[in-house]
């Protein structure tokens, strides 16, 4: 990666960072999800006990880290937080798991991505908080059992499909993150404006909202770049016209569609017939597991396209939207 896109990267995790809520009651939207944690969590700090395992899925972006935050902060726990590829081997997880105090969190994100044996390591872990570490090979082998402290191990993962068995059936509660709607990216911008003292109309936060593909990163990394053009070719206020300008200059198109969303739609408008994974993926150059995790839920959530057995389809409202001469209207 180059340095320019490494300090990007970087400059948008802290800009991240710190615009994270930190109580269940600051987190926008997602209110199923929210109830529930509420209860879960006064049941388990009036038994005095962790929190179950508790595993998020859903597309990158949609506050899954933010949640496991949230739920630390709620338990008055700490929070450890991994990410799957950064585990080598089986030692690396042991290291982490023995090093936990009572009542910790250990969040795992792309826990899809675990290797197996270091999976294999989880599953005694969250079941009896045990780690059985094998020592030797052969018929001298020996299993050496280490006792853990209590500990809930909350995983996020954009691939629900690809966690093993053995794994999902470890964890006490699943919750599936939904795509935001206007409103609540609009309070999650508006929030956001108040932390950074940016000023935005009703008008500026909505036209923001709309072009943010129902995703509060995408719309934080928005509310940065229009922010910029506000600061210098206007007064620093975010009004409907000058989010207009930046969006438009920034190629976002008025439905939040990006180009990949927009060459599928256009691959699946075209076809006028089902399209099936594995030719999307080639068709697109784009590998199937983002078609499926990362691209197609917004779309299929939006009714722009379906799913079928025969493969993927164009609905009535992609037809419409991109017209007979298959060129999106895009502003
Ligand atoms: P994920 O882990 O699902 O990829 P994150 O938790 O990192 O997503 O969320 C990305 C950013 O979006 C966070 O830094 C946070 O500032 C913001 N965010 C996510 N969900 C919410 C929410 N419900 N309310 C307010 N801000 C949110």
């Amino acid at each position: 990666m180059r340095i320019v896109e490494l300090e990007q990267r970087s400059g948008e995790e802290r800009f991240e960072r710190t615009l994270r809520p930190t109580s269940l009651e600051e987190y926008i939207g997602q209110e199923h999800i929210k109830n529930n944690l509420h209860i879960f969590i006064q049941a388990a700090k009036k038994r005095g006990e962790p929190l179950e395992h508790l595993l998020f899925f859903g597309p990158p972006g949609l506050g899954k880290t933010t949640l496991a935050t949230i739920i630390a902060n709620e338990m008055e726990s700490n929070i450890r937080t991994i990410s799957s590829p950064m585990l080598e081997k089986s030692g690396d997880l042991a290291a982490i798991l023995t090093n936990l105090e009572p009542g910790d969190i250990l969040f795992i994100d792309e826990i899809h991505r675990l290797k197996p044996a270091i999976e294999e390591v989880l599953y005694s872990a969250m079941e009896d908080f045990r780690l059985d570490i094998v020592v030797g090979s052969g018929p001298a082998a020996q299993t050496i059992k280490i006792d853990l402290p209590p500990f809930t191990l909350i995983g996020a993962t954009t691939r629900a499909g690809m966690l093993s068995n053995p794994l999902r059936d470890r964890f006490g509660i699943t919750f599936r993150l939904q795509f935001y709607t206007i409103g609540e990216l609009e309070k999650i911008l508006f929030r956001a404006g108040k932390k950074l003292g940016v000023e935005l109309t009703p008008e500026g936060a909505q036209e923001i909202a709309r072009r943010s593909r129902g995703t509060p990163r995408i719309a934080l990394r928005l509310l940065r770049r229009v922010r910029d053009f506000a600061q210098v070719e206007g007064d620093g206020k975010i009004d409907l016209q000058i989010a207009k300008r930046a969006l438009e200059a920034l190629g976002i198109d008025r439905h939040g569609f990006d180009t990949q969303d927009i060459r599928l739609l256009q691959l699946l408008v075209e076809a006028k017939k089902p399209i099936g994974l594995s030719t999307l993926s080639a068709l697109l150059n784009e590998d199937e597991g983002t078609i499926e995790e990362v691209i197609e839920p917004f779309l299929i959530a939006n009714g722009y396209v379906e799913k079928t057995p025969r493969g993927r389809v164009a609905t009535a409202k992609a037809h419409q939207l991109f017209g007979s001469t298959l060129s999106p209207t895009l502003f």
